[in-house]
């Protein structure tokens, strides 16, 4: 019999109850009991969804309370020193790493959170030392939920981050010169002890996580895999059998890195279904291979057919017995049920496939290649219409929007004059000081503008109401800015749900739905639109705000937007045409609403392209070029349609440019603003090598928590920076946008921010 399984399930609940549960122990409205109460009642519902839908294979310790990543780190003993010293519990020791914790005397950072692969979610860096040691805590999280989940009657497979995944994902903590991947001799006995555990508590199979395997890897990370897994299987019946995971990618080029016996190997054949038959070439002879056919990053309804034809071409080589149908990758990064978006359109809503319903195709998988096609002949032949009426649907087919970028000329991706000038042109209109001051576009989202769009939403205030709150907002935002003394104003986005969201809500071509939220990092989730067909802008979508912005302000005003690469990789993206056809769509759109804002006399436009990166192949070489080569082009399809003396500016939520450094370059922004706060600043050594000539904004501060820096600490980050990049190239700002901060912090940071700069105009 094929048996199906699911690799994760999204922890956040039919209405993010996690998060709200979260977020209000950390404002002190619930104990920590209740807390883990809710959290324990979301597991039990998850897994009992699951059983119910007939899948065999049901994870577990796939939940965490902020990141599966950080719990393996306080798990494993892991956690840096400054988090143990103050005596705090293990919760909030937790979320001190997670989130920061400035509470009771107690004032710690939290540790670097960086993207998931190329995925909108973000996980914890294990953050480690020279002589770092590793101890299994007495009560380890992966067996208390196996335990847990077995008590309610549902025997699960525990998922874990493999040893080398977890060394290679990780980095030496600031002023460390220890190389992770030198560790896992120290760390394997915890795996070890903790697979023991979970064998002893009744687990048969572990799902061992190790998707590093997709990268290329370095040679010290390769020769990890074999001391690793030999050791696995040298503890024989001790330990439960190994489900060795891959996904995000193929893992062809690191076949020899296999572990030769291991029990079962996952691969995404979603993602790269042509690995199929190699993979299949390279296992053991007694290997079952998991295969990976639900999409567990979009949200299309599973093409059950060729799925079948995918699983039944593995049969024929392996067997019944040594085939799994599986989900891709974890649900963590679908939405939990389509079954809540009552606003849909139903001609739309039926091509779309949510967690909860992509567990029970799994199953239907799984039976219909056990028992054939006749048990589950219903679901086929529903599912199969759903997916020829998508085909066909009209809706998917602009012939407009096709005949405007048949039109694209090269000229089009180009500024009219060369940075030098522009920058003269500028600096005459802007007369901006020495260093000057920004922020990223958002300021606190307050509880009032989410109660005024709510009303809004609901009818409960008219549009003309909802207006003159959003003006009032842009009007108290620009006197925050006054007094604080910033150079380039924003108006703050407040009337922004999202910065995907509010630009997918105003454009033809893609849908919305209300609850198909899905975690970006710790109780963070977002809602990602729909792209569903050819995409077009039928008015302006930020001009209004900003115009007005610039009616009320002394000061040169931003406009902020949301770059088309960003766009689409924070959409759930079409999976019938290529993302670089999508892109150069959302390109026209951002074209005319930059020239829109032009008009409207927004002197300083910014083009937020953050996930440019995340975009990028996982491994180098031409798909990796070939991406960067079109995504680079949309940015400057966007961003090219203005006069010389308009600045367009672009930002960056990270500052890893090595890898491709010569893209961010080929932007031609006038302005780039990148995170720097949290990572080293010998990173802005890219920008010298390379002689880079434009202007650059390295965050000075955190804004992931509420933590409020010292002007001492932005002023050390300054001097920093200063020894990379010339003073008139440097720009003050925070890491990135603000919408997540209360008020109180982000007013004091700023403040600290603005008298560290001076600090510095007079040294100047
Ligand atoms: N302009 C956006 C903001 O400030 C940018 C956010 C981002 O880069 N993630 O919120
Ligand atoms: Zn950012």
């Amino acid at each position: 019999m094929v048996q199906s399984a699911v690799l994760g399930f999204p922890r956040m609940g039919v209405n993010r109850d996690l998060k709200k549960a979260t977020e209000a122990y950390w404002g002190g409205k619930i104990s920590q009991t209740e807390l883990l109460a809710e959290a324990k009642r979301l597991r039990l519902a998850h897994w009992k969804i699951q059983k119910d839908a007939g899948v065999d294979i049901i994870p577990s310790n796939d939940f965490a309370l902020y990141d599966q990543v950080l719990s393996h780190i306080q798990d494993f003993g892991a956690v840096p020193e400054r988090y143990t010293k103050d005596g705090l519990d293990t919760v909030d020791q937790y979320f001190a790493m997670g989130r920061g914790h400035q509470k009771g005397g107690v004032d710690v950072p939290s540790l670097e959170m960086v993207k998931w692969f190329d995925s909108n979610y973000h996980y914890v860096k294990p953050t480690l030392q020279d002589g770092q040691t590793f101890k299994l805590t007495a009560t380890p999280k992966a067996v208390a939920e196996f335990n847990e989940a077995k008590e309610a009657g549902v025997t699960t497979r525990p998922v874990l981050v493999g040893p080398v995944s977890f060394l290679h994902l990780g980095k030496a903590d600031r002023g460390q010169s220890v190389d992770p991947i030198d560790l896992l001799d120290s760390l394997l006995p915890v795996y070890e002890q903790l697979l023991t555990q979970l064998k002893e508590a009744g687990a048969e199979t572990v799902q061992i996580d190790e998707p590093v395997l997709v990268f290329d890897l370095p040679a010290k990370t390769k020769a990890a895999f074999k001391p690793a897994y030999e050791k696995f299987a040298s503890l024989g019946d001790k330990i439960p059998k190994l489900v060795f995971t891959t996904y995000f990618g193929d893992i062809v080029h690191n076949l020899d890195l296999l572990p030769k016996d291991i029990y079962a190997i996952h691969i995404d054949l979603v993602r790269n279904p042509e690995q199929l038959d190699t993979v299949l070439g390279a296992l053991g002879p007694k290997t079952i291979l998991s295969a990976g056919v639900v999409d567990g990053r979009n949200i299309w309804k599973t093409n059950l057919k060729r799925a079948i034809e995918t699983v039944e071409s593995a049969i024929q080589k392996l067997g019944k017995d040594r085939v799994i149908v599986a989900t891709s990758s974890s649900l963590l990064h679908t939405p939990h049920t389509l079954a809540s978006e009552k606003k849909l359109d139903a001609e739309i809503a039926d091509w779309f496939s949510f967690a909860s319903e992509k567990v029970v195709e799994v199953a239907i998988i799984a039976k219909a290649v056990t028992e054939g096609p006749a048990a589950v002949r219903e679901q086929l032949e529903a599912n199969a219409k759903s997916i020829q009426a998508r085909a066909t649907s009209p809706r998917t087919n602009d012939p407009k929007v096709k005949e405007r970028q048949s039109k694209i000329v090269p000229a089009d991706y180009n500024r009219k004059s060369e940075f030098p000038v522009r920058i003269d042109a500028q600096q005459k209109k802007l007369n901006l000081p020495l260093f000057p001051t920004t922020t990223i576009g958002s300021f606190p989202q307050t509880k009032e503008i989410r109660l005024s769009r709510n009303k809004l939403t609901k009818g409960e205030i008219t549009a003309q109401e909802y207006d003159s709150f959003i003006e009032q907002e842009i009007r108290d935002n620009v006197k925050i800015q006054e007094e604080l003394g910033i150079d380039v104003f924003v108006h703050g986005e407040p009337e922004r749900n999202d910065m995907v969201q509010y630009f997918g809500e105003r454009l033809d071509g893609y849908a919305f739905t209300t609850h198909a939220w899905v975690q970006s990092y710790g109780s963070r989730c977002v809602r990602p639109p729909i792209i569903v067909g050819d995409i077009s802008r039928p008015a302006p979508m930020t001009v209004k705000e900003s115009k007005y912005a610039v009616s009320v302000s002394s000061k040169p005003m931003k406009g902020m937007l949301t770059g088309p690469v960003t766009c689409l990789r924070w959409s759930f993206p079409r999976d019938d045409i290529h993302q670089s056809v999508q892109a150069e769509q959302l390109a026209l759109a951002l074209r005319d609403e930059v020239v829109d804002l032009e008009k409207a006399g927004v002197d300083v436009i910014q083009v937020d392209e953050p996930a440019l990166r995340e975009g990028l192949p996982l491994r180098s070489g031409t798909e990796r070029d070939a991406y960067l080569k079109w995504a680079v082009n949309a940015f400057r399809l966007s961003t090219t349609g203005v006069e010389d003396s308009t600045q367009i500016h672009s930002h960056f939520c990270y500052s890893e440019f090595q890898d491709f450094f010569h893209a961010i370059a080929a932007l031609d922004a006038d302005v780039l603003s990148i995170e720097n706060s949290k990572s080293d600043a010998k990173l802005l050594s890219v920008f010298v090598d390379s002689a880079y000539p434009r202007h650059i904004g390295p965050g000075v501060y955190d804004i992931h928590s509420p933590r409020v820096p010292s002007e001492q600490e932005i002023k050390d980050r300054i001097e920093e920076m200063l020894q990379y990049l010339k003073p008139e190239q440097l720009w003050i700002n925070p890491d990135c946008g603000l919408k997540t901060r209360q008020w109180k912090e982000t007013k004091e940071a700023l403040a600290n921010m603005i008298a560290a700069t001076k600090y510095f105009r007079a040294k100047y």
